[in-house]
């Protein structure tokens, strides 16, 4: 089924992505109606034609905005199953329960990758610290041992190196399934964002190397410095990972790339990604613009790259105090730099407050301009 302006599209979720998302679909005339548990005036509801503010259970708030909408996208993945499992029972979900509730949980993620021969990193599943014993037998040191469900961003995570106590490691995810995984010794982070239409067709933008900081994404350059041979397996794991889900909308996959050559899955986002956001001044159509044709059941558009790109995410460390911009005249005044800021009121320590992308001729000329300004804004004192 296709949707035309001037139909509804809802949102689960009231980040940055269902802001960008909202502004996309809103220039092209459609309505946006936000369902979120964060409280009113979040990024994407100040945007929005609608904000209904509840928890994901609130199964009477839910039904007033599905009476609201006719398709719903979900901005981020951590939406309770029920309430997915009632948005799909009546209007069409893009992506769909399957491939959020897939993709929200780590040990669901890992099989689906096992499953279906999708390369990552050895693992196995544990849920006590026997378990976590004969996981490390097996796997060796160093290993990482990961929350599964809810982790994002680092969090929920810990290394286990050549001296960790395993008992005492344990203790932080007591009570909880967990994945372990074989370190990568990854030669560089990479990840490919693309959308899947409803007809099977895909379109993606490239590859995209990612630089984290306090596991957060720092840098992504596009594109990525990476030969053609990885480029090649990079594309044929998202589309593996696209196909396999059924997906439809933009989703991004996070990879490493290791020294011998080879690209693993780490990670799926169901949606539109961070280390995406250069798409919307770099490629002749973003991310959002993908996300917007792939729910309405459109053809999707012209996915390449138009110029080199890095983008630069700015946490809340940049700003001079939680309510104090720092200075962003370098950015403003450079002629390739476009600034994007999320609407979020208070720079708190580690927030993603907005970010920055800069284009260059060649991307060793962005990644050099983007530095300088970054320099410009030095984190605040912590
Ligand atoms: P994740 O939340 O799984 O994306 O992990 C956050 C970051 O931790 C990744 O971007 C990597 O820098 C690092 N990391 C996660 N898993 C591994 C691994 N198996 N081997 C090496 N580094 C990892």
């Amino acid at each position: 089924m296709s949707f035309l302006p001037p139909s509804s599209i809802g949102i689960l979720g009231g980040g940055q992505l269902g802001r960008m998302f909202a502004l996309e679909a809103r220039r092209s005339g459609y309505r946006v109606v936000i369902f979120t548990d964060e409280p009113a005036g979040c990024p994407a509801g100040q945007v929005a034609d609608v904000e209904i503010n509840a928890g994901y259970d609130d199964a009477e708030a839910l039904q007033q905005f599905l009476e609201e909408v006719d398709v719903v996208t979900a901005e981020f993945e951590n939406i309770p199953d029920s309430c997915l499992q009632a948005v799909e029972a009546v209007k069409p979900l893009r992506p769909s329960r399957h491939a959020i509730y897939t993709t929200q949980h780590r040990e669901r993620e890992k099989l689906f990758l096992r499953d279906r021969g999708i390369a990552c990193a050895e693992f196995r599943i544990i849920e006590n610290v026997a378990g976590l014993e004969a996981a490390v037998a097996a796997l060796g040191r160093p290993c990482v041992i990961k929350t599964a469900a809810f982790g994002y961003d680092g969090k929920g995570q810990a290394k286990v190196g050549e001296d960790t106590d395993l008992s005492e490691a344990w203790k932080a995810f007591e009570g909880h399934h967990a994945v372990v995984e074989q370190w990568v010794p990854f030669i560089a982070e990479m990840s490919v964002v693309g959308a899947r239409a409803v007809d099977g067709s895909t379109a993606v933008h490239g590859c995209v190397e990612n630089i984290h900081e306090h596991h957060i994404l720092d840098v992504s350059i596009s594109p990525a410095r990476v030969p053609p041979a990885i480029e090649t397996q990079a594309f044929a794991l998202w589309q593996a990972v696209a196909d396999g889900l059924g997906y439809i909308g933009t989703m991004a996959v996070e990879m490493f790339v290791t020294a011998n050559g080879r690209v693993l899955v780490n990670e799926i986002a169901p949606r539109p990604h961070n280390s995406g956001h250069y798409t919307i001044d770099a490629c002749r159509t973003s991310q959002f613009g993908q996300q917007l044709r792939a729910v309405c059941g459109l053809p999707l558009g012209d996915a390449s790259q138009h110029t080199p790109a890095v983008m630069v995410n700015l946490l809340g460390d940049v700003w001079r105090a939680e309510l104090t911009h720092p200075d962003w005249s370098p950015v403003l005044s450079h002629p390739d730099a476009k600034l994007h800021l999320y609407g979020k009121q208070v720079a708190k320590w580690r927030r993603k407050m907005g970010h920055f992308t800069v284009l260059g001729e060649t991307v060793e000329q962005a990644l050099s301009e983007a530095r300088r300004l970054q320099a410009t804004l030095p984190p605040r004192e912590g």
